[in-house]
């Protein structure tokens, strides 16, 4: 039975991953902070407690999970937190990648394969579009920066001769997405409005271009960077962008609401202090060399997150 170790495995990512791979018969041991956690903890999941800014924990987790295969999904994963706490993020989403990529090469033959998530962050200042492996790296942001440090360890490590690949995402989503996000904060923010009446939706930069996907679709992809021949960076995209407009207008329209305009405000605080030109991957080698292909598009996407936040507002008292 292979065995996955698996950063992150409350997140949106993570949880996915593990019940995908408890689902294909393999074993998964996750890391997890200690005390409460707002993520989904999927049963079967072998529990490590442990931060990501520990010094040692790569050293003492590697010997106890002791896998096959390890996916480097945590993190501080938001552009936003990263400007308030800028140390936090290169610690925990860059330096912990060295961490986990030093221990990794010191078990010498016994190294598991590893496959990091990165960002299409890294090319936010590129000026190029479509970005893909080969768009120059120019975050313009703390975690556009951390993470572009970890697509450089990916690449370094593998030039030393170990199975290391980087998962280069564009944005992703999912009801299990947190609702500190922007696309969280409109699903969430219609089911609100259209069932309980609540307030007016506040938000930054509708004309931010991002490239969406279907979570569940990127998991996917990162599964078969695991079992690929040959390790390597993969751009994972759908290859069409929309604004954050195009968002909220397709998620009231979800909700049967199609004046949208009156019920959201602009409000310059939640401005990016850089947003650069449109971020949207061409996946044509996760295409050719995985033979991955997103199953949803951005409409379905939308739908599928107001739909399940519709849900839980008639269902009762507030969930995540
Ligand atoms: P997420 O939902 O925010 O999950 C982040 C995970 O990291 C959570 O399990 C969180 O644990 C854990 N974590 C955070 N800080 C930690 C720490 N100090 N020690 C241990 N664990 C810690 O992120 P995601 O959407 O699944 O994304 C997965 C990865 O892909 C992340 O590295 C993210 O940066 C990257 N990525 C995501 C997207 C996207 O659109 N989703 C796009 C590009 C790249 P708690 O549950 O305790 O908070």
């Amino acid at each position: 039975m292979p065995r996955a170790l698996v950063t992150g495995v409350t997140g949106q990512d993570g949880s996915y991953l593990a019940e995908r791979l408890l689902a294909e018969g393999w074993a998964v041991d996750g890391l997890v902070r200690a005390g409460d956690t707002a993520g989904t903890l999927v049963p079967g999941v072998t529990v490590h407690h442990g931060d990501l800014a520990e010094p040692g924990l790569f050293r003492r987790l590697l010997p106890e999970a002791s896998p096959d295969v390890v996916f480097h999904l945590g993190g501080l994963s938001s552009v936003a937190r990263s400007w308030q706490d800028p140390g936090l993020t290169a610690d925990v989403t860059g330096a912990a990648t060295a961490r986990l990529l030093g221990a990794a090469h010191a078990l010498g033959a016994s190294c598991p394969r590893v496959v990091v998530a990165s960002s299409a962050e890294v090319f936010a200042g590129s000026g190029v579009v479509p970005q893909d492996e080969s768009t120059p790296v120019s975050p313009t942001s703390p975690y556009g920066a951390a993470k572009a440090y970890t697509l450089h360890l990916a690449r370094t490590y593998r030039a030393a001769g170990r199975f290391v690949s980087a998962a280069v995402l564009y944005n992703h989503e999912s009801p299990r997405r947190p609702h500190t996000f922007v696309t969280r904060t409109i699903t969430r923010g219609v089911a609100s409005l259209v069932l309980e009446g609540g307030p007016a939706l506040r938000l930054g930069n509708l004309a931010a271009v991002r490239d969406w996907g279907w979570a569940p679709d990127y998991v996917e992809a990162m599964h078969r960077m695991a079992l690929a021949d040959e390790p390597g960076d993969f751009v994972v995209a759908t290859g069409r962008g929309h604004t954050v407009e195009d968002f909220v207008a397709a998620a009231f329209a979800a909700a049967g609401v199609h004046d949208w305009r009156e019920h959201v405000e602009t409000d310059p605080t939640l401005f990016r202090p850089v947003d650069g030109p449109a971020l949207v991957g061409d996946a044509t080698r996760a295409r050719e060399v995985l033979g991955w292909t997103p199953t949803r598009g951005f409409d379905d996407v939308v739908r599928a997150m107001v739909e399940a936040d519709l849900a839980r507002v008639r269902s009762g008292p507030a969930t995540p």
